[in-house]
């Protein structure tokens, strides 16, 4: 159980993490996403103990990160959002002394490094240095070390960025696969990724949680959308038309046409529901509707809304609190766990390249500048 109390953290003026105050029951995959700058990489800094925090608490375990750092720390593994790789190591070099500094037993070094090794996929490339491989290669080898000796918790800032569709997917794979024992929490800008391996979603804009919950749940928050779609034949002026004199509507928008079908959307007013009154519209016309249905609304919309806007939409924190009360228990439902068994179950697909073909980094120095991280 990870516990953050009432995180504040300022530099100089600028406010970066406004009171965050959260609990993670283990076991489960937490998202942290919110668009750049929101604070996602402060929080996870402050979290595994490598920044200090102006105000607040972080509890892993039971253990103050600030008061018991090291049997806090022991229990996490920490995937930066730039990872403190020595380049001028090779992978297995590297990785056996990310296992020192874990303080993992000797006899136990060589056991542990080639397990990670073939978890990610790196064994391969063990002997290279680490300046020579790719980018998806070398944020393969900053999630061994994270992984490296098991640590209940795993946290990953970004572990995508950078990466090709399919380095994506195998890190999503090799996510669920951790998730089976660990709990995970990642972070991203991308909503699309958050949702895919997410258990729950917690959503940063501005250093402040602004939401968290299920994506289900997020999703119900907005409630309905305004927006009617229909489907029609009709042309776009002869649709404009037939609905330029219904109450109720804000505005049409026509979308485009398909195989002779032109698809338009149409947003009510405040408080209105059209449907019946489009319908009546063009039957009393003559004319014909293939589709008529109110669209709903995605997390997508959700996320825009809680991250573009100054302040949370009151609806929403209404909607918040609702959900909150008619929660019964916080305990995870059989069904989720069943789901989580069946991914766990199939093997990662993450391909072990062979290493002939592992791309290597021109030499035109481009990524000099990565050895100041170290
Ligand atoms: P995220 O990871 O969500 O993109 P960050 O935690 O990196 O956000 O940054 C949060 C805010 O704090 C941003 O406005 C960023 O510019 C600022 N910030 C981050 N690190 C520093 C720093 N070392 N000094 C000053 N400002 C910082
Ligand atoms: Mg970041």
């Amino acid at each position: 159980m990870i516990e953050v109390r009432n995180l504040v953290k300022k530099y100089g003026n600028h406010l970066a993490v406004d009171h965050l105050d959260f609990k993670l029951e283990s076991g489960k995959v937490y998202g942290f996403l919110g668009p750049n700058g929101a604070g996602k990489s402060t929080t996870m800094n402050i979290m595994t103990g490598y920044l200090g925090a102006t105000e607040g608490q972080v509890i892993i375990g039971g253990r103050d990160i600030l008061k018991e750092p090291e049997a806090a720390k022991k229990q996490i593994g920490y995937l930066p959002e730039q990872p403190p790789l020595y380049m001028e190591m090779t992978v297995r070099e590297y990785l056996e002394f990310a296992a020192d500094l874990k303080k993992i037993p000797r006899r136990e070094r060589e056991e542990a490094v080639e397990e990670v090794e073939r978890l990610v996929k790196v064994k391969a490339v063990e002997e290279r240095l680490i300046k020579n491989l790719s980018k998806g290669y070398r944020q393969r080898v900053g999630l061994a070390q994270a992984v490296l000796g098991f640590p209940d918790i795993i946290i990953l800032d970004e572990p995508t960025v950078g990466l090709d569709p399919k380095q994506i997917i195998e890190i999503r794979e090799l996510i669920r696969r951790l998730s089976k024992e660990h709990t995970v929490i990642l972070s991203s800008h991308i909503l699309a990724e958050i949702r895919e391996v997410c258990d729950y979603i917690l959503i940063i804009s501005r250093g402040k949680l602004v939401a968290s919950d299920t994506p289900e749940n997020l999703e119900k928050m907005l409630g309905e959308s305004d927006t009617v779609e229909i489907e029609t034949e009709t042309e776009p002026a002869v649709i404009e038309g037939a609905l330029k004199n219904v109450p109720g509507i804000e505005r049409v928008v026509v979308m485009e046409k398909t195989d002779g079908i032109i698809r338009a959307q149409i947003h009510e007013k405040k408080g209105e529901d059209v449907r019946a009154r489009i319908f009546s519209a063009f039957a009393g016309r003559g004319l014909t509707l293939l589709t008529l249905r109110r669209l709903s609304v995605s997390l997508e919309d959700v996320f825009m809304e809680l991250t573009q806007k100054e302040t949370v939409p009151e609806a929403f924190i209404k909607k918040q609190k609702e959900i909150a009360a008619s929660r019964t228990e916080e305990q995870p439902d059989v069904e989720d766990q069943d789901e989580r068994q069946d991914s766990a179950q199939a093997e990662p697909k993450m391909e072990e390249d062979d290493p002939e073909t592992v791309e290597l980094r021109d030499e035109d120095g481009e990524e000099e500048g990565d050895d100041s991280s170290l």
